[in-house]
């Protein structure tokens, strides 16, 4: 019988991720995945699907060589986040409840990080916690473009504060889209994810034509296709003008059997149901949506990054996954480094000091964050929110060029300076004022934004999930090469290249051997 093997894993995940990948952080992700797998059952009190044998049931997804994917029927991450929540309270850990972080401090003498300040949504009140280790793990923002498939909360505040620390990030210009997210009108489900086991399963995509259209874009691997392929391609063939009315495509599970999807997927089918669909008996509209960032704050396999007394893990963390993240392995990732980074951490907190910050620099982020309650008029938050949306998909989503993402630049400087001054209409409320928490995220999605954007312009190439049509091809002779930013002068981005480490495969070494293991498959 075919085994699957960690080598296999790792493999996948490097050719996934276009060989740009930080070889020693995929390597850690995979080689820890079993352990923190098992951790998660005996430990966390996770259950994972069972196969008729008694051994953990795994699951296809796209760009595996094995189905490999760990799974609760189709809803794993609620499952994870439920029972680490329990034992949260089984501990009594202090949770502050309804609190964003705002920004990180650093020392008196700036050498280090030392907490954050943060601010308690239903109060209003903000206030700082001095810290001998802090961890950033506040997902990516995905919620930059106009379809988007995380939750809303999502908006780059973890990364945003690192940038303004003084982090370095690496391939922020690498953003996945989703192929299969949800068309459901403008309601808040507008975008969300039909999950891809159903590809791996067997469901077919089709044009607004009824063709099979995967079949011009990747006749081998059709439907189970990367991701990167699979949703540019449902892209082209809606910007071809062969989508549907809505500016869709059709994703069809039917011949499955109602009940194969019904078992199998039962939170789709659920989901589905909510838009009055019926995802097991027809076909469903999807579109392309943003959906996750592999770009993120570059960091060593502990979680540390070039701030001393930072952590940083997760979808805020870059390089594990390169140019794409394959499916699957974004729970493993923040369950492989969570871990990590907690343990880190601890053995952090026993060695060292816990060194003061500097209240002037607190007193300043927060007259900063305040600004919006002084000012008496001032920009509109929502209307620059809608427009960084859709600059975004148009300028810098899923296929990309050189003008536009200029144009993006440009646009993104000057909303930059809009949103220092939107003010907040209800001034005397900090109680769960809507306004300024949304102040609070377009400030760090546009932070985010100018990475994002300042690195596509910067790879002259297409790789992954980066498609730029001015550079359709992948240079290997060229852009084997990770680029990183941090923030220099008066808020501008510094930009370096340097060619990727492929300290333990060579591409040429995996290349050809992935495909013969798909087709295999
Ligand atoms: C719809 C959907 C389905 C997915 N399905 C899969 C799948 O099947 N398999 C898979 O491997 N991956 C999947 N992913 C990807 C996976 O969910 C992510 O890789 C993973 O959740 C990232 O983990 P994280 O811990 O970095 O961030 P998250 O899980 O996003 O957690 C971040 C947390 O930080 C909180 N937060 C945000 N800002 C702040 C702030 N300023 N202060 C305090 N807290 C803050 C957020 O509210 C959130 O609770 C899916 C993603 C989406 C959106």
């Amino acid at each position: 019988m075919k085994k699957d093997s960690l080598e296999k894993h790792f493999k996948d995940t490097l050719k996934g991720g276009g060989f740009i990948n930080n070889q020693e952080l995929a390597w850690t992700l995979v080689s820890e995945a079993p352990k923190t797998v098992h951790e998660l059952e005996v430990k966390v009190g996770c259950f994972f699907d069972r196969a008729e044998n008694g051994k953990i049931h795994q699951k296809a997804f796209a760009g595996q060589s094995f189905d490999r994917t760990v799974h609760v029927a189709d809803l794993s991450g609620i499952q994870i986040v439920s029972r680490m929540t329990d034992q949260i309270f089984a501990r009594e850990i202090t949770v502050f409840e309804e609190t964003r972080g705002l920004d990180l401090l650093r020392s008196k003498d700036e050498e280090r990080i030392v907490g954050a300040i943060l601010s308690n949504i239903r109060t209003g009140e903000i206030f700082v916690v001095n810290a001998k280790v802090t961890i950033v793990a506040t997902g990516g923002s995905a919620s930059m473009y106009k379809i988007s498939a995380p939750s809303f909360d999502k908006t780059g505040d973890g990364m945003a504060m690192c940038f303004r620390a003084g982090a370095e990030f690496v391939d922020m210009e690498m953003v996945q889209f989703h192929p299969t997210g949800l068309i459901a009108g403008r309601s808040r489900l507008n975008g969300s994810l039909l999950e891809e086991g159903l590809r791996g399963s067997g469901a077919r995509l089709y044009n607004g034509l009824g063709e099979r259209f995967m079949e011009r874009y990747d006749p081998e691997h059709l439907e189970r296709s990367t991701r990167d392929r699979v949703a540019r391609s449902c892209f082209m063939e809606i910007m071809a003008g062969r989508g549907t009315e809505n500016s869709a495509v059709y994703l069809d599970a039917s011949h499955l059997g109602a009940e194969f999807v019904e078992e199998n997927f039962p939170g789709m089918v659920e989901r589905v149901k909510d838009i009055g669909k019926d995802l097991a008996r027809e076909k469903v509209e999807v579109t392309p949506t943003a959906h996750y960032q592999m770009g993120g704050v570059g960091i060593d396999t502990r979680c540390q990054c070039n701030l001393k007394g930072l952590l940083v893990c997760g979808e805020d963390a870059g390089g594990t996954h390169g140019a794409n993240r394959l499916g699957g392995n974004g729970i493993c990732e923040s369950t492989v480094y969570g871990r990590k980074a907690g343990d880190v951490a601890a053995d952090l907190a026993l060695e060292e000091d816990m060194h003061p910050y500097l209240d002037s620099q607190a007193e300043k982020i927060r007259m900063r964050w305040l600004k919006p309650f002084l000012q008496g008029s001032g920009e509109n938050v929502y209307e620059i929110r809608d427009e960084i949306e859709d600059l975004m998909w148009e300028k810098a989503g899923l296929v990309r060029n050189g003008s536009k993402l200029t144009e993006a630049a440009h646009r993104l400087d000057q909303l930059l300076e809009k949103i220092d001054s939107a003010y907040v209409a209800d001034r005397y409320r900090a109680q769960y004022n809507m306004e300024w928490n949304n102040i609070i995220d377009v400030t760090n999605l546009i932070t985010v934004c100018r990475m994002v954007v300042n690195s596509a312009r910067c790879r002259e190439e297409s790789r992954g999930a980066h498609y730029r049509e001015d550079f359709p091809e992948t240079d290997n002779e060229g852009w084997l090469k990770n680029i990183y930013q941090k923030m220099g002068d008066g808020f501008q981005l510094e930009l370096t290249q340097k060619p990727v480490v492929l300290n333990r495969f060579k591409r040429e070494e995996i290349e050809d051997r992935f495909f013969e293991k798909v087709k295999q498959h």
